[in-house]
């Protein structure tokens, strides 16, 4: 079996945790677990070929929250000097073709002096700087094999790989995405449904700077978002931006010809920040709904997207991964001091009743929000613009939004707040 640091794996290893997805959440809470517990046996493994997470051209909003538990885990410093900070955001509720999109909300300052509420970082620059810290503490990684099945006893479980191997382990982590096929095999039930939308994602070049400023301008079909990245090596000023149109618009418009893309981004991007041209190849993703109705099994714990895919709208969903990541190495470490097996269902209990209600939360908040913004009804319209324009008019309102947004409201994991676990 090979492994992606180079080593070779015996055929049947006996680890402590083994995290199925190699993706942000899964190496976040490998590195977490392994740097608060060195004795701790952990690998990972991912079904993707080595590699192919570079060719990810998208990039992230990280909430100060998951910016402090990077810190903490000794990954921020590799990406801070990439990432761009969020100073300000403003929200417009408009129609495209209107000619001017006036401003409802407005939300800048920061969470602590010199600390914006959020970041802009590529996704690429994330993912290799997880990898490297995972490198760094010895965490074993066998890419481009699947987990195949896993069978679970009263001690332990054993776990299948693709190409034939066995792997024992005490705890699996299900990392491994929105159609988790781990989540199935151990029949968790999900509360599922598709939006009919997609979110169409691509860089962008502009003329003059964007100083920090993130928009989200709602339109009929769905949210238009802009958002600040640093420049390029050349000095290109550029903002990446997540688009949503129905599936059917955004799979024409990505498909389609180039020019007519051109056209329309223009047409949502506007001119303010003078000539705009599209930097690589726009990609559309379908966008759902999908929530776990339990999060842990018998030595197994959903974390991230295979627990809860939710609409971009609020760009929370990996900040909503990085809390579960938060959540459950605290807990496994704290039961792992205290001798308890770390995933024996009652210790897991306590993760699930941790993370379950922030997560139908932000799942219900984001639901709503695309329901209410994504219509061109007149009645609707007017009450949201009234609901904007009243929370504008409220700071210590506003305050309260920036410390949800932030990741840093009441119940808080330590890692989160910058604290060792
Ligand atoms: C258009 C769009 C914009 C977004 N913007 C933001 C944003 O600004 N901010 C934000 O916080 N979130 C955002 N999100 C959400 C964010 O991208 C996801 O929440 C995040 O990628 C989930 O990470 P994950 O590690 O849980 O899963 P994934 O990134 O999906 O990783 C899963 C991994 O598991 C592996 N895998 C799959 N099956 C198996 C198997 N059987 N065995 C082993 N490995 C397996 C896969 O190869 C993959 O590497 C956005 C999402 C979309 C669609």
């Amino acid at each position: 079996m090979a492994t992606g640091l180079g080593q070779e794996a015996p055929e049947s290893t006996r680890l402590d945790v083994l995290v199925a997805g190699a993706g942000y959440v899964g190496l976040a809470t490998a590195v977490s677990l392994k740097q608060a517990r060195p004795s701790l046996r952990i690998a990972v493994v991912d079904a993707a070929p080595a590699g192919v997470w570079q060719k990810d051209g998208r990039a992230s909003a990280i909430a100060a929250a998951a910016c402090r538990m990077l810190d903490q885990l000794g990954i921020w410093a590799e990406i801070a000097p990439q990432a761009q900070a969020i100073t300000q955001m403003i929200i417009t509720d408009s129609r495209t073709a209107d000619p001017v999109r006036p401003i409802f909300l407005t939300f800048d300052g920061e969470v602590a002096p010199g600390e914006p509420f959020a970041h802009m970082v590529a996704n690429r620059d994330l993912n290799g700087a997880l990898r490297h810290q995972a490198e760094r503490l010895g965490i074993d990684l066998i890419e481009g094999v699947a987990v195949q099945s896993f069978d679970t006893s009263t001690t332990g479980l054993t776990v299948h790989l693709a190409d034939g191997a066995t792997l024992s382990a005490r705890l699996l982590v299900a990392a491994d995405g929105v159609n988790s096929r781990l989540r199935d095999m151990a029949g968790i039930k999900t509360v599922r449904w598709e939006y009919g939308q997609s979110g169409i994602v691509c860089t962008v070049a502009h003329e003059r700077p964007h100083n920090g400023r993130a928009e989200e301008h709602f339109l009929p079909a769905g949210p238009f978002a802009t958002l600040p990245l640093k420049p390029d090596k050349d000095g290109t000023n550029r903002s990446s931006i997540v688009w949503v149109e129905r599936t059917e618009d955004a799979n024409k418009l990505v498909e389609g010809d180039d020019l007519v893309f051109e056209v329309e981004l223009e047409q949502r991007f506007g001119l303010k920040l003078g000539e705009i041209r599209a930097m690589d190849k726009p990609r559309a993703w379908p966008l759902g709904l999908t929530l776990a109705r339990a999060f842990v099994a018998p030595r197994l714990a959903l974390a991230g997207d295979a627990a809860h895919g939710i609409h971009p709208i609020a760009g929370q969903g990996l900040n909503l991964g990085f809390k579960d990541v938060a959540a459950l190495a605290e807990v496994i470490v704290e039961a792992d001091r205290l001798g308890q097996d770390i995933g024996a269902l009652d210790v897991l209990g306590r993760y699930q009743q941790w993370r379950r209600f922030d997560t139908m939360q932000m799942g219900v908040t984001t639901d709503v929000l695309n329901r209410l913004f994504s219509n061109d009804i007149a009645p609707l319209r007017a009450v949201r613009d009234i609901g904007l324009g009243l929370v504008e008019r409220m700071p210590r309102l506003k305050d309260f939004f920036i410390r949800q947004a932030s990741g840093l409201a009441n119940g808080t994991p330590r890692l989160l707040k910058g604290e060792a676990i």
